[in-house]
């Protein structure tokens, strides 16, 4: 048994893991066509057939539709537009409170306060990392608008007692579900169980564009405002004879024809990539299983889990290694990943700190310098964003979760078998872990 590499020993491996890289020759192929057309986008601002795009994006959203099984899809610049115009279109404004995760990327927590709305957060639940109906249940007010469910790390929340909830109170849900495209919950499709689904389509997810996004609804009105606050709502309703325009701000959130073509070529990809993911995982936590401290992600009943992030579970308590010295000692065993070199090995303690804990809900300062939205005239409540808010979130970010992304094809199982072996090697020196802990304390 060797000694670790994080006290001086020779690391599990050394030559870089291989890159995750998607775009290939049906990509190039696809580019060039559009390219050879000289019509890279071709919106109009305005009521006019090219109102809703080129060709290229037209043939993109019914592909998107097809494949996630929604009636409408809108093609966006990104997955953050997608969330800002679906909270346009669910009419979320000054007064309201939308319920969400605070784990999840800022986005989902922004969509509430760009239309002036107090974002309330619910704490997640520890086995899915997803808020559920239990902890929405709580902060529902006479103010609630909204709740924003995010399927975070690649599976989906537990949404059937969610959607009951939200009928109940009559709340719009919107999905995020930016880290799952094309996860099944019970079955069903993410992005239609809710109201409104969000994709992205950024280059760290399964599949992408570069920059892009997606909404997918089976609803026509939440459809038509989302295509409209895409491209300049406030110019185009006039003359659409729109008579609801309730946020009908419009931006310009709008994907261009190379983006499609490259997004039609990715959903051809999805399926086999995904399987991929899951074929890895399956073979890695057979490995994993016998680590001691370590427990495995839970999926639900009916569920698939897409694995953007594989999340584990680790007890400080049981092994007496901290979590951030048994993680150190993990990345000091491995390479990092072609491409993304820079940021070492692809292990980490916890996700993003939890939303409540940064400035904006610190401070309570969004809009100008009143204090907007949370000290708006037209808001009467008061919203709680002290440390301890929610237990869960807190618990797992800095103590118990440890992620990684190794996972992802085209992982070979001999590269798999150097990170169940580093985890199996860092186990085995728990003794000289605890010494060396004991020593960082002095
Ligand atoms: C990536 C991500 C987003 C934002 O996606 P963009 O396309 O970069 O705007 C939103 N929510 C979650 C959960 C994400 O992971």
């Amino acid at each position: 048994m060797s000694e670790l590499a994080l006290l001086g020993g020779k690391p599990v491996r050394e030559n870089l893991f291989p890159a995750y890289k998607v775009i290939g020759a049906e990509e190039k192929e696809a580019v060039s066509a559009v390219v050879e057309t000289g019509i890279l986008s071709r919106y109009i601002g305005a009521e006019h057939p090219d109102f809703m795009g080129g060709p290229e994006v037209n043939a993109f959203e019914k592909a998107w539709g097809e494949a996630c099984g929604a009636k409408h899809t809108v093609a966006l610049n990104s997955a953050t537009s997608g969330l800002f115009a679906a909270a346009g279109a669910a009419g979320i404004g000054p007064g309201d409170e939308v319920i969400v995760s605070p784990y999840t990327m800022m986005a989902s927590v922004t969509a509430a306060i760009v239309f002036n709305a107090v974002p309330v957060f619910a704490d997640i639940d520890a086995d899915t990392f997803c808020i559920s109906a239990e902890t929405i249940r709580p902060k529902i007010t006479p103010r609630t608008k909204a709740i924003i469910v995010v399927h975070i790390f690649g599976q989906a929340a537990d949404m059937d007692p969610i959607m009951d909830l939200a009928e109940e109170h009559g709340l719009v849900v919107i999905e995020d579900c930016a880290q799952c495209p094309f996860a099944t919950y019970k079955g069903r499709p993410v992005g239609t169980l809710g109201h409104m689904g969000v994709f992205s389509l950024n280059y760290h997810k399964h599949i992408h564009t570069g920059e892009g996004g997606t909404v997918t609804t089976n609803d026509d009105t939440y459809a038509e405002k989302i295509r409209l606050i895409r491209n300049h709502a406030e110019a185009v309703v006039g003359r659409r004879g729109v008579v609801d325009i309730v946020n009908m701000i419009g931006f310009n959130f709008r994907m261009g024809e190379i983006e499609a073509a490259i997004g039609r070529c990715q959903i051809t990809k999805g399926p086999d990539l995904i399987d991929q993911r899951q074929v890895n995982v399956t073979y890695l936590e057979e490995r994993l299983a016998g680590v001691p401290g370590l427990t495995l992600p839970e999926i639900g009943e009916g569920n698939s889990h897409v694995y953007y992030i594989h999340a584990l579970t680790y007890d400080a308590v049981l092994t007496d290694v901290p979590r951030a010295v048994f993680v150190e000692a993990l990345k000091a065993e491995l390479p990092p990943t072609e491409l993304r070199e820079g940021e070492g090995p692809l292990i980490g303690s916890g996700y993003v700190r939890p939303i409540y804990l940064e400035p904006m809900f610190q401070q309570k300062t969004a809009y100008g310098n009143l204090g907007c939205p949370f000290a708006c005239p037209h808001y009467d409540g008061e919203p709680d964003y002290d440390k301890g808010l929610c237990p869960n979130v807190e618990q797992a970010h800095f103590e118990t979760l440890v992620t990684h992304e190794l996972m992802r094809p085209p992982m070979t199982e001999s590269d798999l078998d150097d990170v169940c072996d580093a985890f199996h090697k860092v186990a085995e020196h728990f003794p000289a872990l605890r010494d060396h802990a004991a020593k960082l304390e002095k």
